[in-house]
């Protein structure tokens, strides 16, 4: 019998690289290989790359510096190892990746993974192969249907994308570039993945897409389904614990994911909403397509519904045109909308974007004071909301055994991750902790009394931050 071959897999950006990253194992197992964190020991790299904002897609090429001299290693050894990019910056620059990293094998755009195995053949026979074209039909007709027990469990909270691609177009984005458009799963496949997942022991799902809640499936009555909609079935199937979505517009928030927050307790009460910036000057020139009315007005349509709703968000700073005024609207909505967590990022001119055109840049000087600013009164906000725990009774879905032993840590409903001493027994369950104090960002505290355990009510952590 052959030994397993070995691969290694380096995933960068979004939580759709890590998804495809496990696509992309499952995949290869059929092929035989079996994963190792060692990158040295690989048979096959793959870098699953990012191409969001210029460092990202720079960390990549310092990568394939540090592993041709792992292959020249290898080679000394009598191993022949080989190396493929994947992601997004695999199909923006596609062939430019071998002209400038000639130690690559394989190139491979996010829609072919099911084609691995054929390009490593390729690989071998012709010594490179090069595959990034968007396939004509749907992608996710292309994608191998997994078999029983195929699709692999890889603890108590799993991610499943139900939505890939984006047609908004903001200027500033590759996103529509790189991952073309969007394209949505059909009902049922999803419920499908979603049953095997939860019969390996899942209990929490996130639902990923790059704007999930343009999410418009194919339902199993032939009509299409919002993102609402598929919530409340998901929510039906058992051994959920937990569901969550991820990256949401403000433009396509509807009534249905209204409705699924006031009805379903498993839907969490916390949503990233990326709004980028305050200045509606700024949101049309960004191409966001909503004002920033628009957005205040969508996050109180939240809270009218579910009053223990926290948010996140992403910012942009310093994007071409960006003046004072603009950014102290941006601080100014921050205040008033009061972050649980946020993500602020410097403006990264993106090639092929329409916003790489625009002139007015803003200086470095500038964007490091404004970055820092922002990052500022959001640290200060996600303190303050994770202090507003510490007395309150919440509750946890547990994961894992902590770092320090005895400790079991789980998370609550706001992604808080939450320590306590306690059997291995727990993981998995979702159970009321008293929250006694605060750790940098984890909550520690103890399981709450058995005689006293009741439906943690997490509006007690709802707190008010800003004007
Ligand atoms: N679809 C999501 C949305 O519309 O908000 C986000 C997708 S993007 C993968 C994640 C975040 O990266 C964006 O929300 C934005 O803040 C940031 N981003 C995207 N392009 C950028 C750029 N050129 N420069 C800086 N940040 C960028
Ligand atoms: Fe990019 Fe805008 Fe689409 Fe988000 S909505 S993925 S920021 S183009």
């Amino acid at each position: 019998m052959t030994p397993p071959r070995k691969l290694h897999i380096k995933s960068y950006g979004c939580q759709m690289n890590v998804y495809d990253a496990q696509r992309m194992v499952d995949t290869l197992a059929g092929e035989g290989f079996v994963e190792t964190a060692q990158a040295e020991e690989a048979d096959l790299v793959i870098l699953n790359t990012c191409h969001i904002r210029e460092k990202a897609s720079e960390k990549v090429y310092s990568e394939l510096g540090r592993l041709r001299v792992a292959r020249e290693e290898a080679a000394r050894q009598g191993r022949d190892m080989k190396i493929a990019v994947a992601g997004c910056v695999a199909q923006a620059e596609g062939e430019e990746i071998i002209h400038r990293a000639p130690v690559v094998d394989v190139v491979v755009g996010p829609q072919s993974y099911h084609h691995l195995p054929q390009l490593l053949e390729r690989a071998s026979r012709d010594g490179k192969a090069i595959e990034t074209e968007f396939p004509a039909a749907d992608k996710f007709g292309f994608l191998p249907q997994p078999k029983p027990g195929a699709i692999r469990a890889r603890g108590i909270s799993a991610f499943v994308t139900v939505q890939e691609g984006c047609d908004k177009f903001c200027t500033f984005c590759v996103v529509p570039y790189t991952r073309g458009a969007e394209v949505s799963r059909p009902v049922d496949k999803i419920v499908d993945d979603v049953k095997r997942l939860t019969e390996n022991g899942v209990r929490e799902l996130t639902l990923i897409g790059q704007n999930v809640n343009a999410y418009h499936g194919e339902g199993p009555d032939g009509k299409s389904w919002p993102l609402g909609k598929l919530l409340q079935r998901l929510a039906e199937i058992p051994g959920i614990a937990r569901l969550r979505y991820s990256t949401s517009h403000p433009r396509d928030v509807d009534d249905s994911l209204i409705e699924a927050h006031r009805d379903l307790a498993s839907l969490m009460p916390f949503v990233h909403l990326p709004v980028q910036s305050g200045s509606d000057r700024m949101l049309a020139a960004m191409n966001r397509k909503h004002t920033v009315k628009d957005y205040r007005d969508v996050i109180e349509r939240f809270r009218n519904v579910r009053q223990d709703i926290a948010f996140s968000s992403d910012f942009i700073v310093g994007f071409p045109g960006e003046s004072a005024e603009d950014f102290s609207a941006t601080l100014a909505l921050v205040m008033q909308i009061g972050y649980a967590a946020a993500y602020s990022f410097k403006y990264s001119p993106r090639p092929g974007t329409p916003a790489a055109d625009m002139r007015e840049t803003v200086s470095t000087a500038d964007m490091d004071e404004r970055l820092a600013r922002l990052q500022e009164l959001i640290d200060s906000q996600q303190s303050a909301f994770n202090r507003a725990a510490i007395g309150t009774t919440v509750d946890v879905l547990f994961e894992r055994p902590a770092r320090n032993p005895g400790q079991i840590v789980g998370r609550t409903a706001w992604l808080q991750p939450a320590h306590v001493m306690a059997s291995p027994d727990i993981i998995g369950q979702v159970m009321p902790v008293k929250i006694e104090s605060l750790e940098r960002y984890s909550l520690l505290g103890e399981l709450a009394p058995a005689a006293t355990r009741h439906r943690a009510t997490p509006a007690s952590n709802q707190i008010s931050i800003g004007a």
